[in-house]
């Protein structure tokens, strides 16, 4: 292992990274920078997040620059204006004993007239978001002609929020001379497209395995009747209950209704949109990323700004009028190596712009089906089981118990446990008992699994599985093809598959007494068949949801519903229920 000082680095910024406490360099630092010290060159440089790229590029760039001129030398873009901050912050802290150093962040939602005279004074590193850039490019406040250096920093991300536009331009004024120094966490086919765009042949690093990124999103459409779309996506978040989401409208004025709607049923939904001021977006913001808002409604153009890692799903209320816009919706999911979904929901008459994106994206959609009531309830139910058994206990409540055990002390264990669950169920239970068919039946022959049955199994993607990896250990342990299992649906600690009827034996036998690395894997059959219903789907799997749930329910057709992940938030989670309100889990 190399120490600093074996780079090439210079005594002002080994002094800089003594006082920044750094031991030794990361791996993309120790290949890196040896190579940007030593010549001009493009560069295309894979790592993941966290793994110090920011020194990566920084390092060189300012061991490079000339301070004693005002000149801008470098451009850094990145996606957001968070990042933005984050690296100039990071410069000037390495750069710190460059005398006559000048770094400027650039990025939209500030004073444009004070960025353009920080730039006035002379900047000779720029890190800006590619939006306000262009801007002020445009405008003739900025000069980037006689830069030496340019940084795309977080490659896969810019591209995903649309940014590819705004970046061909913005280096259109740039030197063709300079050198290009692309740093991104994945390699999707998008970032290879620029980097052959914008670069000559490039020195490529890759750290760890080569992410192609969008892997990690797995794409799902629901057919609905257009009518229906609202109730359809409640019924989606209720079968996902720890969903944190972005749930992506066509018009500000959608998105203002349907996060009016869900607010009003219950649900910790927020709108952001353009006509909002950018306090109101910061605020919302702010409490999406604290978890206080567990479903975003946003429009295309205020989500360029989103970048919350752990957004479990992707919602399309509507699909957008460009395909293209349909890849930057679910690139907000599956980010920093996590899975997630994008969920569709459309109407008939939108198939065809199904066929459309698939070929786009070059990926398959699982076609599969809005959850029936009982499918809800019986989430729910396994979810409060488990949120139950991981609550911590607050011991505040012990001064209580005497008079709380007196109340029960009639009641078994067994008893306590059935009335619990029933509040919950009940509740569930009234408010879909009369939930009606959401799935539109699809002519398609193969959607038709007649005879099969729904089984529940007590492990999730807590334990690792995603419903790929699920699939296959059930088909290499029952020694079945993979078609004969299907309807995958795996959650946060459980997860949910179907078989042919004719299999049922099978597998209960097999998973009698069954343990896996010492844990007792229990698997019964699920009360909802999940086949009762219109269509069946198009492939026999049905991709699965990746991460733990909650959710909740009242009366008539509007369940009221708060639900948070408490364990992220760790605040109480109120959920309505007509009226009522309670602290859960
Ligand atoms: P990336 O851009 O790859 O996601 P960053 O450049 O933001 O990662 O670095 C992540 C964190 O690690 C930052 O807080 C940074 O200060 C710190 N860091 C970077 N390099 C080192 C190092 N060699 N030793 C210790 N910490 C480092
Ligand atoms: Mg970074």
């Amino acid at each position: 292992m190399k120490a600093f000082k074996d780079l090439g680095l210079d005594e002002n910024i080994i002094k800089a990274v003594e006082d920044m406490g750094f031991e030794t360099p990361s791996e993309v630092q120790e290949k890196t920078i040896p190579i940007l010290l030593e010549r001009e060159t493009d560069m295309v440089s894979l790592a993941q997040t966290g793994t110090g790229k920011t020194a990566a590029f920084g390092f060189p760039m300012l061991q490079k620059i000339d301070v004693s001129s005002r000149t801008t030398q470098g451009l850094i873009l990145s996606p957001t204006r968070e990042l933005c901050l984050q690296i100039t912050n990071e410069l000037v802290n390495y750069g710190k004993y460059y005398k006559g150093l000048n770094v400027v962040a650039i990025y939209g939602g500030a004073s444009i007239s004070e960025q353009a005279g920080k730039i006035k004074r002379g900047a000779q590193i720029i890190v800006a978001t590619p939006g306000r850039m262009k801007d002020m490019i445009g405008r003739r406040m900025i000069d980037i002609s006689k830069i030496e250096y340019c940084v795309l920093d977080e490659a896969d991300e810019m591209l995903n929020m649309g940014f590819y536009e705004d970046i061909t331009e913005i280096l259109s004024y740039s030197p063709k001379d300079k050198s290009t120094w692309l740093f991104s966490a994945t390699m999707p086919k998008e970032v290879a497209t620029i980097a052959k765009k914008f670069m000559h042949t490039p020195v490529e690093i890759t750290i760890g395995s080569k992410n192609i990124g969008a892997e990690n999103v797995s794409h799902e459409y629901y057919l609905v009747n257009a009518r229906d779309r609202y109730m359809a996506l409640k019924r989606l978040a209720d079968a996902n209950p720890s969903i944190f989401s972005v749930i992506f409208c066509r018009t500000k004025r959608d998105t203002q209704k349907v996060a009016e709607r869900l607010i009003e049923d219950g649900y910790n939904a927020a709108a952001i949109h353009g006509d909002l001021s950018q306090n109101q977006r910061d605020l919302v913001m702010r409490s999406f990323r604290t978890r206080q808002i567990q479903m975003l409604v946003a429009t295309d153009v205020a989500a360029r700004g989103i970048d919350v890692d752990d957004i479990t799903h992707v919602i399309n209320y509507q699909l957008p009028d460009e395909i293209e816009t349909y890849t930057h919706r679910s690139g907000r999911t599956g980010r920093a190596g996590k899975t997630g979904v994008s969920m569709v929901i459309v109407s008939k008459s939108e198939l065809r712009k199904i066929k459309a994106i698939e070929k786009k994206i070059q990926k398959q959609f699982d076609h599969k089906e809005i959850p029936s009531g009982m499918e809800i309830c019986e989430i729910q139910l396994h979810h409060l089981a488990d949120s139950i058994k991981n609550t911590e206990i607050n011991h505040e409540i012990d001064s209580y118990l005497p008079t709380i055990n007196e109340i029960f002390s009639d009641l078994s264990k067994e008893e306590l446990i059935k009335k619990m669950f029933s509040v919950e169920f009940t509740r569930f239970y009234n408010y879909y008992k009369k939930g009606k068919e959401l799935n539109v039946p699809t002519a398609d022959p193969e959607d038709d699994h007649k005879d099969s049955v729904r089984f529940f199994m007590n492990v999730g993607s807590k334990d690792d599985f995603n419903w790929m990896r699920l699939k296959d250990f059930l088909k290499d342990l029952l020694q079945l093809d993979k078609d004969d299992i299907f309807k995958v649906d795996v959650m946060g600690s459980f997860s949910f598959f179907n078989t042919e009827s004719k299999h049922q034996q099978l597998v209960l036998d097999t998973f009698h007494d069954f343990s896996l690395d010492g844990r007792r894997i229990s698997v019964e059959i699920s009360k909802d068949t999940g086949r009762k219903r219109g269509g069946r789907n198009r492939r026999s799997d049905s991709g699965g949801y990746s991460r733990k749930n909650s959710g909740k329910k009242r009366d008539k057709d509007r369940p009221k519903f708060k639900g948070k992940d408490r364990r992220r938030s760790g605040k109480p989670e109120n959920r309505g229920t007509g009226g009522k309100r309670r602290n859960r889990k």
